[in-house]
């Protein structure tokens, strides 16, 4: 047979760019069009149904069932305007990717003829089959129903003529199974802490909902090679490679041109993205060769994870007809850099003002540094927590190498916010460096000048796992396959804990008669003083750092297993109990999951690993060797025994090379599959994952020394794997 290498790099050389067929209406005509938007709503639903949603919307209320056949009804004639033939509960389970089932709108009635059907109760509430979902143990076999129930607040939309209505999925027990049924308890936690704590400084505050902006990074790779790469196709990422000779070293690709096919994808992926009200805005290269980036506007947190969700599956979509496939792991080449979600996380009011934003005057700077030093505290005191929710196979790959943030947390603020904080602990003298006075207390107009610099992001630090940018937060730790999800129930959760902890500690300092900014102000001290350690503003790339973050007590958890063991410390789960968001028994059913899937992943791996490289590599190996030797004996017999012993003397040399890496292949693939076999018997699910972490993961990196030099000693025409060179820069 053809080599397939060669076979798919032809065809992937034919690929042509695809003409995208832009609409003739501007972006703003169809931006949206295909969600049940306001506008929509306003034309589909009567006043009284229209009003009940925007109150369930806006302030959670409950749609009662007369109203919700209303708004089915509605929801049903604009889907069917739009050409929907189909319904779905859109939900996202805990495996990380969405789940749907889709009913047709269509029933038969008498005569053989049908009509449209769509109930408020179809809306509103499904109970699909959850047996196959992972669920940590919460759901028993007899027992398998799942509930769905209507999401109002993230609007329906259609996508392949299937109308899609996202929804909590919970057990029929009552616990969650998905992320968003803790994301909205979590935002609705950070609503009321983050509410009360505005109230010390402006009453008109009443509602304060948490902002999402992802930046999602990925590779674009030739749907042809992508198939010649059993590695990439089973695990998403490349288990084998040499490197190649020109990667990312020049930085000519970082924001370089787009390349044309990439391009057309682009456009097509964003006018698609924007008829679905994904308010994509931003696209560049990204630092890797074949590497990407796409960002939107910020949006309400849980609108933003969905259109997320939305978008990676859109990725997805639209890649394949541009003939290219996209890969979201965080690591799928070694050697250049991997891909992160940087999730940028700021708090909005009712009032239109970013709690992030330094203010301009001491009033607004006293609130502004209130919120600032919480969330520097709530970090700190749960940091191992934060990297826990992180974690996952790929993203181990990821963090602490090339240029991505360590497995360390810590918080970059810039040194200007940085000295000011030092000056509020201290107590300095020098904070009178305001000019601005306020009437009610002399401790507000010692508050010193938010530099204006700020405002204009200069000082960043690329380096750190979570910076402050302005005025957001920016935890660029996420994964780039991760849903935001996790992340942000966990950031939303700590930070509302906290809020709530510097509440009470005010109260009772004004209690006790101090005045109110005094107290605020004393507070907020006291909290830089404890969390001074996990404030960093130098290279976090650095040898120093791991060192110095050791002496300051940060851990460094450079693996999942063992980050994973802060998601049920007893921190964790008095946090999420505290608060309301998870019970002891879903964070434990959580943590398991977790587990398991990553020994699946690295089970998983490790398979495909042994089949590349016995059953693709070794013999090619094997082959070009017996060239050799053959080309060796023929040599023999046509040169005299002095000239056959100088021009056979490389040539033996290869010959050895090769059965000497072909020997250690072999070494440590019955190493790894040893390995295997012994974690396999573990019945406990955390010393499983340990054991696969520690045991049959190493042997990954062995196996491969020896297969990528091998790549570089065979001759390149049996090479069975597109090589680096092939796929990083085949566009
Ligand atoms: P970077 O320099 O990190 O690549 P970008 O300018 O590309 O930054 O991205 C900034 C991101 O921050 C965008 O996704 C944007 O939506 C987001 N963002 C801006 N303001 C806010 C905010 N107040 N809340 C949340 N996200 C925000
Ligand atoms: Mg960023």
């Amino acid at each position: 047979m053809e080599n397939l290498r060669f076979k798919a790099l032809s065809v992937a050389m034919s690929h042509k760019e695809k003409e995208v067929r832009f609409p003739d209406r501007k972006a703003s005509e169809y931006f949206g069009e295909l969600t049940f938007n306001r506008a929509a709503m306003r034309e589909y639903l009567t006043e009284e149904a229209y009003s009940q949603v925007m109150n369930s919307i806006d302030k959670g209320e409950k749609i009662d069932r007369k109203i919700a056949d209303q708004v089915a009804a509605g929801i049903k004639a604009w889907a069917i305007s739009k050409g929907a033939t189909h319904y779905t509960h859109w939900f996202l389970p805990l495996t990380g990717a969405t789940a749907e089932k889709h009913d047709a709108f269509v029933d038969p009635v008498e005569g053989g003829q049908g009509i449209e059907k769509f109930r408020g109760i179809e809306l509103t509430q499904q109970e699909p089959d959850a047996s196959s979902f992972p669920s940590g143990g919460i759901r028993s076999t007899f027992e398998a129903r799942g509930y769905t129930a209507w999401d109002p607040t993230s609007p329906a939309f259609i996508m392949d003529r299937t109308l899609c209505i996202p929804t909590v999925f919970v057990s029929y027990t009552g616990e969650a199974l998905d992320y968003k049924t803790p994301l909205l308890k979590a935002s609705y936690a950070i609503d009321k802490a983050a509410v009360d704590v505005c109230q010390y400084f402006d009453k008109d505050i009443v509602k304060v909902y948490p902002t999402l902006g992802w930046e999602q990074e990925y590779f674009l790779v030739d749907n042809a090679l992508f198939l010649a790469r059993p590695d990439l196709v089973l695990t998403g990422r490349t288990l084998f490679g040499h490197s190649s000779p020109k990667d990312q070293q020049l930085e000519d690709h970082y924001f370089g041109t787009i390349p044309q096919r990439v391009l057309a994808f682009m456009q097509e992926f964003e006018l698609e993205a924007h008829r679905l009200g994904i308010p994509v805005k931003t696209r560049h290269n990204e630092v890797a060769p074949n590497q990407f980036e796409c960002a939107p506007v910020y949006e309400e947190v849980n609108l933003s994870i969905d259109h997320n969700q939305l978008m990676m599956h859109l990725l997805d979509k639209v890649a394949r007809r541009h003939d290219f496939m996209v890969l979201l792991h965080e690591k799928p080449f070694s050697g250049v850099n991997g891909s992160g979600k940087h999730n940028n996380w700021s708090l909005a009011t009712n009032t239109r003002e970013n709690l992030l934003s330094p203010g301009t005057t001491p009033k607004a700077n006293l609130r502004f540094l209130t919120f600032l030093i919480n969330i520097i505290k709530a970090v700190n005191d749960h940091a191992d927590l934060l990297r826990s929710i992180i974690a996952s196979p790929g993203n181990d790959h990821r963090l602490g190498a090339n240029e991505a943030p360590p497995a360390i947390i810590s918080v970059f603020i810039g040194a200007q916010l940085t000295r000011l904080l030092d000056m509020i602990s201290k107590n300095d003298k020098r904070m009178r460096l305001s000019t601005e006075t306020d009437n009610d207390n002399g401790l507000l107009s010692n508050l010193p000048k938010i530099p204006e610099i700020l405002l204009d992001n200069t000082d960043r630090n690329r380096t750190s796992p979570f910076a402050f940018t302005g005025n957001k937060f920016e935890f660029r730790a996420v994964g780039a396959a991760q849903t935001c999800a996790p992340a942000m129930i966990v950031l939303n959760l700590i930070v509302a804990d906290q809020l709530r902890k510097f509440k009470n500690e005010t109260d009772a300092l004004i209690n006790k008669k101090v005045h109110k900014e005094d107290a605020l102000f004393k507070v907020l001290q006291k909290y830089i003083r404890e969390s001074r350690r996990i404030l960093f503003e130098g290279n976090n790339y650095s040898q120093e750092w791991m060192v110095e973050a050791a002496k300051r007590g940060l851990n460094n958890l450079p693996t999942t297993p063992l980050a994973l063991k802060a998601f049920t410390s007893k921190n964790t789960i008095d946090l999420f109990e505290r608060n309301n968001v998870l019970t002891t028994r879903e964070l434990v059913a959580r943590h398991e999951i977790r587990l398991e899937h990553y020994t699946k992943k690295i089970q998983i791996e490790s398979r495909v690993l042994g089949d590349l490289a016995g059953n693709h590599i070794i013999p090619v190996a094997i082959h070009y060797q017996n060239n050799l030797i053959e080309n060796v004996k023929g040599l023999k017999q046509v040169l005299d025994l002095k000239t056959y012993g100088k021009l056979t003397r490389n040539q033996m040399e290869t010959i050895t090379e090769i059965s000497e890496h072909v020997d250690k292949i072999k070494t440590y693939m019955n190493l790894m599959i040893d390995a295997r076999k012994e974690a396999n018997l573990i019945q406990d699910t955390e010393e499983k994952a340990f054991a696969y972490c520690d045991h049959v993961l190493p042997c990954f990196d062995k196996i491969r020394y020896h297969t990528d030099k091998l790549e570089l000693l065979i001759d390149d025409d049996l090479w069975p794997l597109p090589k680096y060179r092939e796929l990083l820069f085949t566009k």
